[in-house]
């Protein structure tokens, strides 16, 4: 199953639960940075921007991303 067409679905799972995946958009590529000001952009209609992250993804992107 391809992780991207649940993303913003509630579905019943096999495990006899129902799941809701509240995240929208998924980048996983190494170009995925280009993508993210586009992405940003559809989601907020505003000027700034709240990241979330912690040391060790801070040091691989955060700090790109800010
Ligand atoms: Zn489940």
């Amino acid at each position: 199953m391809d992780l991207k067409t649940l993303l913003g679905t509630t579905f019943d799972c096999v495990c006899g639960k129902r799941h809701h995946i509240p995240t929208e958009k998924l980048f996983y590529s190494r170009d995925a940075f280009a993508a993210l000001e586009q992405a940003a952009a559809e989601i907020i209609d505003g000027q700034h921007y709240l990241i979330v992250a912690d040391q060790r993804t801070w040091e691989k992107a955060g700090g790109k991303v800010a």
